[in-house]
């Protein structure tokens, strides 16, 4: 019998060609099959066909490539995509201006949907830099309400819809289309995981239903009415899982730190700065749950440069001044103290530059307290202070096996380091504070496994300058109490963002030469390409990356030495080929400027790096461009961030406006999501919500309610004993989540 955990092949025989292509889209079972969504559906009544274009007219004309070339205009150096675009009525010309890109990310053939303003040239109509259809999800509304028990008698009927599946080599839509709805009429029992009480008070449907009407709706509030309740389905789940995970942390044991020994004021009024009032209460707030033998699970956010760094120091201070008794334990107190050193904490950075950047500015912190300080990376170890008395630098290298040997035993209280600090083999003896520096998720099974043998659970700090929505935070930061740094420490040098017309390029580079000639460098971002298949994108931006720092070494900075950074380029190692090789040529001005995709946008400090251009800047969201200029704000000189725009509609003018004029990153974060959709958030795709999901989170109150649901739940069946369905959900969600 069929059933939703049976193979594709056995309600089907597949072609090889399909095999393949399901494969790759890791469609195996009928569920897999199932739970592959229409990215949108046809509803043809929106094209125009070409014979009927009006000169001024806003149309969308739906067709076949017939024609396409890459040029460049003799005056202005712009390149320029050429085309013809051909549907039953006709043809017509259709142009793009500076998406050089655009001709391989095109082919002759290929049907393609574009939509733009009418235009004669020559007497002819014409489409200039038209947009391309992006694949689009039905977005769940967000005005109506959302679980109105009654369909809206408003809505307009149109009668069968056909859905749309994403494209995919070797599997057409109708294929998917046709498969799904045998799949679903061949299924007696589809049980729903999520239990008839949760659904009913928002007049959910039921899987099997949601499934009906997402694959083969009747009308669009059906299909609306199912992407709700996949939506709500996944919230809830992200959330039951999290606050499982909170209610099991609460349940473990930590070292307390005791703040009344500790001299902390001290230790601040040596910082060269006043703390800013926010780093202050942030500070309160860490040090009130550290003082708790409760685990601490914060989450510290905060804009790049808004001096998160300094309040992990004062953390770790607290603790590394203390010793692993506990109160009111006289007998155990004394053993400890003759047997054991500090408790330790462990601080984790997302790469090897940053983590010596951290070692660096803690040794700056620590030094006249006498305190040990490691740093462990895949490339070595390193140790505070140094007893050589010739060494040049305030640490020594030493081997991982005898610095591995200290922190077990205890000898070492503060360990920095990359991925290097989770593995197997290192051993801390009262680890009691752990901190994570831009990781998207951290959670039980990293805290259990940096807690080894040891009894007691770390109290975790986890500290992000990603810009996300608070719909977003709720749901993946479910488990985490939150404090933020919305407030920049004084005296920093707001950056000059300006929008540049095209025509002004060559006086920005003069401008930026002038710069360049006092030792400061420049980052040149590339725009960012949004195509569905990922591997082709990352291939195009290579590709774009390379003929921008050409261009640019050729016709404008010859005199510069000009590197590349990439997301094809692999992360770790020293060379010139990866990652973080080339950051470091970078940061130590081995390469003036440094032409690359968004890749940059992650946490690297180099100070000197004062400019910044954004190629294309309309086709990031707000918040993206909002962490690519957070680079440039890290020194006392005056930085500039030039934005290009490839269009010149008043909605980029606006857009970018709003962005040189908005305080903060979480603003724009909030901005993005209204205004352009999930698509535009930060590291979207790190979030490990699906598509659907995301674009529940321009919804308050569905992610209300899918929390409150979950909380609900959980009082009745805190382990889901009682929903073993919804509980392996709930454990397939935690391990998707901890990459
Ligand atoms: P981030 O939040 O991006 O990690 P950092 O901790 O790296 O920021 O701080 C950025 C810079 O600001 C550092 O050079 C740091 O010394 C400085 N800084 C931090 N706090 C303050 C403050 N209150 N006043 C002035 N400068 C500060
Ligand atoms: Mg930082």
């Amino acid at each position: 019998m069929l059933t939703l955990h049976s193979p594709i092949s056995s309600l089907i025989r597949l072609k090889d060609q399909t095999k393949a292509g399901l494969a790759k889209l890791g469609i195996t079972t009928i569920s897999d099959l199932l739970y592959h969504f229409p990215s949108r559906y046809a509803d043809i009544s929106t094209y125009t066909s070409i014979a009927h274009l009006q000169e001024g007219q806003e149309a969308t004309v739906r067709g076949r490539l017939t024609k396409l070339e890459a040029k460049k205009g003799w005056k202005s150096k712009m390149t320029m995509t050429q085309g013809v675009i051909e549907d039953v009525s006709g043809s017509m010309r259709i142009v793009w201006f500076n998406q050089p890109y655009l001709s391989n990310m095109l082919s002759v053939g290929q049907v393609v949907e574009l939509t733009g303003k009418v235009s004669l040239y020559q007497n002819k109509p014409t489409l200039t830099n038209p947009s391309m259809r992006q694949e689009k999800i039905i977005s769940i509304d967000t005005h109506d309400s959302l679980f109105s028990s009654q369909t809206s008698g408003e809505s307009i009927d149109t009668g069968p819809l056909t859905p749309i599946y994403p494209e995919t080599k070797g599997i057409s839509s109708e294929w998917f289309h046709h498969t799904i709805m045998r799949a679903l009429a061949s299924i007696e029992n589809i049980p729903d995981h999520i239990p008839p009480a949760v659904l009913k008070p928002y007049s959910l449907p039921t899987l099997k239903t949601a499934l009906i009407w997402i694959h083969g709706p009747k009308s669009k509030d059906d299909a609306q009415k199912a992407r709700k309740r996949f939506a709500f389905d996944e919230i809830f789940t992200i959330n039951l899982a999290r606050q499982k995970e909170r209610n099991e942390i609460k349940e473990k044991t930590a070292y307390s730190v005791a703040l009344d020994t500790v001299d902390i004021d001290s230790f601040v009024a040596r910082f060269p700065f006043p703390l800013t009032s926010a780093q202050t209460k942030a500070t309160t707030h860490v040090l009130e749950d550290l003082e708790r033998d409760v685990p601490m699970s914060r989450l510290l956010e905060g804009d790049v440069g808004s001096g998160k760094t300094a309040v992990a120091a004062i953390a770790t201070y607290a603790t590394v001044m203390n010793r692993p008794f506990k109160k009111n334990s006289p007998a155990e107190k004394t053993h400890d103290k003759q047997t054991y050193g500090n408790l330790q904490v462990a601080y984790m950075a997302p790469t090897e530059i940053l983590a010596t950047q951290h070692f660096e500015s803690f040794i700056e912190f620590f030094k006249h307290t006498g305190i040990s300080i490691a740093l462990i990376t895949g490339s070595g170890a390193r140790k505070f202070p140094t007893k050589v008395a010739s060494s040049q630098t305030p640490w020594t290298t030493i081997s991982k096996p005898q610095l591995k040997k200290w922190i077990a035993n205890g000898e070492i209280p503060i360990v920095i380091g990359t991925h290097a600090l989770i593995q197997k083999s290192l051993e801390f003896k009262h680890l009691t504070l752990a901190i994570i520096d831009e990781q998207h998720r951290f959670g039980l099974q990293q805290r259990k496994g940096l807690a080894k043998k040891d009894a007691h659970y770390p109290h975790l700090l986890s500290m992000t300058a990603t810009p996300i929505p608070r719909t977003l935070a709720l749901t993946v930061y479910g488990d985490l109490d939150l404090s933020v740094l919305d407030e920049m420490p004084v005296g920093r040098k707001r950056p000059q963002t300006q929008i540049i017309p095209e025509t002004k390029r060559e006086a920005v580079y003069e401008a930026i030469r002038a710069e360049l000639g006092l030792g400061r460098q420049l980052y040149v971002i590339c725009p960012r390409i949004d195509i569905p298949d990922p591997e082709k994108q990352k291939a195009l931006q290579v590709t774009s990356v390379r003929a921008e720092a050409e261009r640019l070494a050729r016709d404008v900075f010859p005199e510069y030495s000009i590197g590349i950074l990439h997301s094809k380029m692999p992360t770790k190692g020293n060379s010139s080929e990866t990652k973080e090789g080339v950051m470091r040529d970078f940061a130590e001005k081995n390469i003036d400027i440094l032409v690359a995709t968004s890749v940059v946008e992650v946490g690297v400090n180099v100070p000197n790096a004062t400019m910044m251009i954004i190629e294309g800047a309309e086709r990031f969201g707000l918040s993206q461009l909002h962490q690519l200029r957070g680079r440039i704000m890290r020194s006392s000189h005056q930085p500039y961030c030039y934005l290009f725009a490839e269009s010149n509609s008043p909605k980029t003018k606006d857009r970018l406006t709003y962005f040189i004029k908005a305080k903060n990153g979480f603003e724009l974060a909030e901005y993005d999501l209204q205004l352009r959709g999930t698509g535009e958030l930060t590291g979207r795709r790190q979030w490990g919500v699906s598509d659907i999901g995301m674009e529940a989170l321009r919804n308050l109150q569905l992610v209300e309610a899918a929390r409150q649901s979950a909380t609900a739940l959980l009082k009745s069946d805190p382990h889901l004993d009682m929903h073993p369905s919804l509980s392996n959900r709930v454990s397939a969600i935690q391990h998707l989540h901890f990459e």
